[in-house]
Parts: structure tokens; C-alpha cells; sequence
């Protein structure tokens, strides 16, 4: 398997089947937490890599499959490309999740049932996160067609078709599928082939990679001259990133020392790198990566370190504990049943923020018209000119609100 080269989200509501559609696609079953397990929800982002072939002698989409010999004709496929899925949880509880995941994906995948009306409040919510942040390349599948009609199956095609209108998806294509059968899985691909391109990467850029999870791979009471370093999961966004390179972590380390509290940007060495299953000397954009460092695995461990950012030391952006955000709200607010307007924001709320892979708290300290300061909780790495996702706590639950651009 080569070293996948883009990140597929897989988005929507909770039970619409987007954990048994990763496994259709790539034989992994990403819900391996055990309270996952118990609960049978996607709680963390799932990770799982394929590599999507094709036929050499059936023509497409027939051809297409992610087996080595053919499904039609039996003949050795051949490799197309290599990609990472991002398996998101649907529940309404585990938006900020979601929305971290979706700061790496370069596309998505909607995953509708087609047994329930659309759209369900998470659909709604998940296509509201791409459309804020501007990921456009969105392909719809319709999942659980074994469980309905050929006439429900339209109607709820004409459901899709309404429901997108206006929004980013609106011309996505809308491919009935069964992941759990596996019907129409080569569609798929061709939709995907078509909708979701490998991106241009910036490969001649100091490394840069957000991180969405981290662990410590050590199984409780290893002899200490045979523990790993901590590891640290995510996507390159720019740049080459080898197996023997210095990294800097941001904002690092939270130090509190007589009553103050300090963030210490982290440096250490890569051990190693694994990109889709394989250890390699060097990864490129794109694709999901395991990296093995010098650290203390007691930083890495239960995503410690979720949210910051990796790279070549003294290149990354700067550490913000608070900044200014221009705002684009949404009307109202979307994801729930009774939708009703946003307001405008006022001083001293609180709103959760997602910058990257970085969810954070910030507490507003003026807001004017379309620009609001906010004071972070806990800092984050970010550009200027990045894009926040703004969530306002409406009754228990964060509720996305609109976006906003890191202007200072
Ligand atoms: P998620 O919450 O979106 O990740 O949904 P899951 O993949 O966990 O699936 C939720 C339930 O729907 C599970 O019991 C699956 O077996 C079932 N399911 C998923 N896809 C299909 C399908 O195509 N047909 C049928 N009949 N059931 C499905
Ligand atoms: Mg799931």
C-alpha cells in the first residue's frame, strides 16, 4: 500500500452507518474504544486507510473495488491511489470532535439513511460544519437502501435533493448504497474519484501537521528500558516530514508555577513514521500519519496533546491566548428540532471555538457589529487568517453558530 495522499471525512447523523461504511471501504472497524464498544457510538475520530483499484479489462464504475482481483471478472485490479478516512461521530454531544476531524479532511462523504426522513438534526449540523469551513467537496450517500422500497428510496432521493438546495452540497452526487451489504460500494468510489481530488501540496514548506490524536502505546507495566516514546497522530498539512527530524510542538506545555500558568512550545526528535499501515523514512502531505517521538509517552497519553500543532522548530504559527475574529453567523441555529435565530454575541459569553483541530473556550471581551475579542481558556496555534468555528451553549449542548477569521 503507498502512503495515502488525501483525507476523507465520513459525516452525518449518529447510526446512519458512517463506522460500517469505513469497514465496507477498508476492512477497519474504527470503533475500538470500549466505551465505544458498550455504547456502539463513535465517541473519538476513527482512522482507517484503502487503496481504492481498479479493473484493467471491466469498465468503470463496475471496475473499481478496493480487492485485489476483480469483482466482476476475477483479473489483478490495479492500484489507483491510497486514502485516509476520518470517521466522525454523528452524535449531537460530540460536535467538537466532529468538527476537529473536519479540519483535516479534504473532502467528505454524507452518509444519509435512507430509512429515516431527511434531514435528521446531525445531517443538517455536519453539512452546516463543512459549509462554514469551507470544505466543498462533498459526496451524499444514501445508506440502508435494503431496508426500504424503490418508492421510499425516491422520496427520500427528493428529500436529499431539497434539503441541499443553496448549501455546498447542492450539486453533490447522491449515490444509494448498502454498506453493510456492500451494494454500489464501486459508485462510490467512482463519485469519490471524481468529487474528492488528491490536493496540491505545498511539499517545499517547513513541516507543518495538526494533530487530532495522541497516545501513549505502552500496555501498563512494560519494563522500562522497553517503553516507547509518546505518539502523535494527524495530518501533514505542508511540507516533508522525515524519521529523524527535530519537532516542535504548540502551544506545548502547560507549566503552572506560584499562581501563573505557562504554555512551553514541547522540542523533541522523530523515531518514526507510519503512513497508511507502513513505516517510512519520510511522509508527504496528505493521509494520516503515526509519528513516534523521543517524548515522555505520560505528554502524549488520552489525546493530551489533541488540537496543537507540529513542525520544524521555529517556523510554526504563533500561540494565541486571545485574539480578534471577524464573524459570519448563520441565521439561526441548526441541529436541533426547534431551530430558532442567533442573536448577535455580547461581552462575557463564553463560545467554544474550534481553530484546526483545537477546541477551545474563549470568553468575549468586546464585541462590535462583526468583530468580537475573545480570550482563550486555553491557547492555540493558529495562522492569521485562519477560520474558527464559533458554537454558543444553547440549553446543555454547544450549538454551532457561524464562523469566524483570525484578524489579530
Ligand atoms: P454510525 O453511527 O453512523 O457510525 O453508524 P454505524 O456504522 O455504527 O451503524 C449503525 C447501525 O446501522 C449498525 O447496527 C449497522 O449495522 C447498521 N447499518 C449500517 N449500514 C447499514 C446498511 O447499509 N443496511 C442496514 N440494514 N443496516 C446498516
Ligand atoms: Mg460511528
Amino acid at each position: 500500500m503507498s502512503q495515502p495522499c488525501v483525507n476523507i471525512g465520513m459525516v452525518g447523523h449518529v447510526d446512519h452507518g458512517k463506522t460500517t461504511l469505513v469497514k465496507a471501504l477498508s476492512g477497519v472497524w474504527t470503533d475500538t474504544h470500549s466505551e465505544e464498544m458498550k455504547r456502539g457510538i463513535s465517541i473519538r475520530l476513527g482512522y482507517a486507510d484503502t487503496t481504492f483499484r481498479k479493473c484493467p479489462e471491466c469498465g468503470l464504475p463496475g471496475g473499481y473495488t478496493v480487492s485485489n482481483k476483480c469483482d466482476q471478472c476475477e483479473a489483478e485490479t490495479e492500484e489507483v491511489r491510497t486514502v485516509s478516512f476520518v470517521d466522525s461521530p454523528g452524535h449531537e454531544t460530540l460536535m467538537a470532535t466532529m468538527l476537529s476531524g473536519a479540519a483535516i479532511m479534504d473532502g467528505a462523504i454524507l452518509v444519509i439513511a435512507a430509512n429515516e426522513e431527511c434531514p435528521q438534526p446531525q445531517t443538517k449540523e455536519h453539512l452546516m460544519a463543512l459549509n462554514i469551513i469551507g470544505k466543498k467537496n462533498i459526496v451524499i450517500v444514501q445508506n440502508k437502501i435494503d431496508l426500504v422500497s424503490r418508492e421510499k428510496l425516491i422520496e427520500h432521493y427528493k428529500q436529499i435533493k431539497e434539503f441541499v438546495k443553496g448549501t455546498v452540497a447542492e450539486n453533490a452526487p447522491i449515490i444509494p448504497i448498502s454498506a453493510q451489504q456492500n451494494t454500489n460500494i464501486d459508485a462510490l468510489i467512482a463519485a469519490v474519484e471524481d468529487i474528492i481530488p488528491t490536493p496540491v501540496y505545498k511539499m517545499d514548506r517547513p513541516s507543518q501537521m495538526l494533530i487530532a490524536r495522541s497516545f501513549d502505546i505502552n500496555k501498563p507495566g512494560a519494563p522500562i528500558d522497553r517503553i516507547a516514546g509518546g505518539v502523535v497522530g494527524g495530518t501533514l498539512t505542508e511540507g516533508v516530514l522525515h524519521a529523524d527530524d527535530e519537532l516542535e510542538i504548540r502551544p506545548g506545555r502547560k507549566v503552572e508555577s506560584e499562581g501563573t500558568t505557562k504554555w512551553i512550545p514541547i522540542t523533541t526528535l522523530v523515531t518514526e513514521i507510519f503512513a497508511g499501515r507502513h513505516k517510512v523514512k519520510e511522509a508527504t502531505p496528505g493521509g494520516l500519519l503515526a509519528v513516534g517521538t523521543k517524548l515522555d509517552p505520560t505528554l502524549t497519553k488520552s489525546d493530551t496533546l489533541t488540537g496543537q500543532v507540529a513542525g520544524k522548530p521555529g517556523t510554526l504559527p504563533p500561540t494565541h491566548h486571545q485574539f480578534t475574529l471577524e464573524l459570519h453567523l448563520l441565521e439561526r441555529v441548526v441541529g436541533v428540532i426547534d431551530e430558532e435565530d442567533i442573536g448577535v454575541i455580547k461581552t462575557s459569553e463564553p463560545l467554544m471555538l474550534n481553530v484546526g483541530t483545537a477546541t477551545t473556550v474563549g470568553v468575549v471581551s468586546s464585541a462590535r457589529g462583526d468583530v468580537a475579542e475573545v480570550k482563550l481558556k486555553r491557547p492555540v496555534c493558529a495562522r492569521i487568517g485562519s477560520t474558527v468555528a464559533i458554537s454558543r451553549r444553547i440549553g446543555a449542548r454547544w450549538r454551532l453558530i457561524g464562523m469566524g477569521v483570525i484578524t489579530d
